[in-house]
């Protein structure tokens, strides 16, 4: 089991699609989970804010079935969101904002816990998030935190939206890293931070090959085949 933790826009996803791909394991994108439970919100109109209103909602539709992780194709996984797969929904910065929210409430982590130990408890996997190592998964074999500095991860956010065709201003990208970084690093509950066991890989000034082949070296090193 490989975890790989760390904050906003330091590459996870695309580091850990690619890890998994070269040891042939699934991959499990926790971030998209949380993304889900703000759409949840935001569709049944409870405001981010709103703990209580969210842990109704979020714990109702995660128990209904109605917000669940899937396997998806070629070793995916993926949310499904009132049967649909709300890809694009969920990768707008209000979403990014609403999922960081959401996240600090004890009752919205608890209901995602089962549908991520479900996927990972027979190995061959590979979590993105921001507890996996520390919280849902203590004993990964291998723990990864991936980080980059605030600029980089910024210049790196802009990129992406924009090559989605949406709007990014780089100073209004890097207050957002800055503020999700707070949010996620300060809340109670799951903290971002690194495991005492994780090896740390900082990605600034490297290429995201690079960054797959050492943490596939260090899988293989610890029994991956
Ligand atoms: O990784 P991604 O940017 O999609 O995550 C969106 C938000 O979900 C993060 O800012 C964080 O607040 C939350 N999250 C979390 N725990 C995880 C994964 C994501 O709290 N394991």
């Amino acid at each position: 089991m490989v975890a790989i933790d760390g904050p906003a826009g330091a590459g996870k996803s695309t580091v850990a699609r690619q890890v998994a791909s070269a040891l042939g394991y699934t991959l499990v994108d926790t971030g998209s989970l949380y993304r889900a439970c703000a759409l949840v919100a935001e569709r049944a109109g409870v405001a981010m804010d709103d703990r209580a209103g969210v842990e109704a909602v979020v714990a109702a539709a995660v128990v209904a079935g109605t917000l669940r992780l899937e396997a998806g194709s070629a070793g995916l996984t993926r949310v499904v969101v009132h049967g649909e797969d709300p890809a694009e929904a969920l990768r707008t910065p209000a979403m990014s904002m609403g999922a960081s929210a959401v996240a600090a409430f004890p009752g919205v982590r608890e209901a995602l816990l089962d549908a991520q130990r479900a996927f990972g408890s027979s190995g061959g996997v590979v979590l993105e998030g921001r507890d996996i190592g520390t919280v849902v998964f203590p004993r990964a074999e291998l723990k990864v935190f991936l980080t980059a500095s605030a600029e980089e991860r910024a210049r790196r956010r802009c990129g992406e939206l924009r090559a989605k065709g949406i709007d990014a201003d780089y100073a209004v990208t890097l207050a957002e890293v800055l503020q999700r970084d707070h949010q996620d690093a300060s809340r109670e509950i799951a903290p971002l931070r690194e495991a005492l066991d994780a090896v740390r890989v900082d990605s600034s000034a490297m290429r995201p090959s690079a960054v797959v082949a050492a943490i596939v070296a260090l899988a293989r090193a610890r029994g991956a085949v």
